[in-house]
């Protein structure tokens, strides 16, 4: 084990305050960041940790990367950027990848911050920063391969290729872009993006390239380039549709029982009465709700579990609770105070998206602040 890994705190019971406990496995974490690494080839493996480490904690999160070699950084806006840079060590780069809006050049350029210029607009105003300060300023470029959601067009391409000067000012770093369709495949976009990226980024002096997220990485060498961007399946999403998932679950979500009832035949459950108890039911009542980010939707098919034992979903969510049915001989044990699993070794990630009719993204990133949150092998630094 490295000397530098503590676990905080203590693994013991949460407070008995909190409607649910969020575990997560930094450990799990910098598994993910090596199978990658394996799986990128020769290409260097960055971590894109935007919205706050997809829910996790992008700190916590961008010091277990670094303690594993990771020196690229990926968040979405300037105000990400410089909360990370303030916590993480000079040597790691801060890039931007929604660039940035007008005004804000000086103070990403002070932070020593790299911004993903993504319009002919923002590389002028930043190359024209860089003639003005006389030192020119690390900065990366997006194409748009064909997503048509960030990133220069071809024609925008071509017009700051037939300006000589209009780079000047810029240490380009690295050229750029994002693929639509990474995680189908067969998608027959993922070859036109890569035929798109090439020819365009020829025009563009030489620097480092990068077209794969976490899918892209599984797309093969051509790929991959000299950089990846994983994110999801560092956190233990599965990168690939219709695959087994490589990753190792990072998450782990467990519910506390707020209170247990014995309801008879013909009982309604819950708001709207969805359901109605067939025959006399044992009931659990958690307290976690749509206000922690368990989706409305995630209820008919999803369960809780209770020492392995499955306790279905009943009814509608509530904001702050979950009725679960608990009429299982297996469940006899279960009281007030106890927690359930709702996401771990007996529910996955992809389960409760698919159930919610979402992707793990969307899950993961809304996770409440209610939670207790336990963060384990955390590494020092963070
Ligand atoms: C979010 C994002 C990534 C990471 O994508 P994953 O699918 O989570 O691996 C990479 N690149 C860009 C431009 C992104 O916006």
């Amino acid at each position: 084990m490295n000397a530098h890994v503590s676990v905080s705190p203590a693994l013991s019971t949460p407070s008995a305050s909190a409607g649910g406990l969020l575990t997560i496995d930094l450990a799990a974490l910098r598994a993910n960041y090596r199978l990658l690494r394996e799986e990128a080839g020769g290409a260097a493996v960055a971590g894109v940790v935007k919205a706050d480490g997809y829910g996790l904690g992008a700190r916590k999160v961008a010091w277990a990367l670094w303690a594993e070699g990771c020196r690229s950084f990926f968040v979405a806006l300037l105000s990400e950027a410089l909360e990370l840079r303030a916590s993480l060590p000079a040597a790691a780069e801060i890039l931007v990848l929604n660039g940035l809006s007008a005004g804000s050049e000086a103070a990403a350029a002070e932070a020593g911050v790299v911004p993903v210029l993504n319009s002919l607009e923002q590389v002028r105003a930043f190359a024209a920063l860089g003639r003005a300060r006389g030192k020119p300023l690390p900065a990366a470029i997006q194409l748009d391969s064909g997503m048509s959601r960030l990133g220069l067009s071809p024609g925008e391409v071509d017009a700051l290729t037939s300006d000589a000067e209009a780079l000047a000012g810029l240490d380009l770093v690295l050229v750029m872009s994002h693929l639509a369709c990474a995680d189908e495949t067969a998608h027959p976009a993922n070859a036109a993006q890569l035929a798109a990226f090439e020819a365009l980024s020829e025009k563009l002096p030489s620097a480092r390239r990068s077209l794969a997220n976490s899918a892209g990485i599984f797309l093969g060498a051509r790929h991959r380039f000299d950089l990846v961007r994983p994110g999801i399946a560092l956190y233990g999403g599965s990168p690939v549709s219709g695959r087994a998932n490589p990753m190792q679950p990072v998450v782990t979500l467990e519910a506390r029982v707020a209170q247990l009832r014995e309801v008879p035949a013909g009982a309604g459950i819950g708001y709207g009465f969805t359901a109605v108890s067939q025959a006399p039911k044992r009931l659990a009542t958690i307290g976690i709700g749509y206000a922690d980010g368990w989706p409305r939707m995630a209820a008919s098919g999803c369960a809780a579990f209770f020492r392995g034992v499955r306790l279905p979903i009943i009814g509608r969510v509530s904001m702050d609770s979950i009725v679960l049915d608990a009429t299982h001989p297996g469940a006899d044990a279960l009281a007030a105070g106890d927690l359930v699993e709702l996401i771990g070794a007996h529910q996955s990630l992809e389960d409760v998206a698919v159930a919610a009719g979402t992707i793990s993204y969307e899950i993961l990133t809304s996770l409440g602040r209610r939670f207790e949150r336990r963060v384990l092998n955390e590494t020092a630094g963070a």
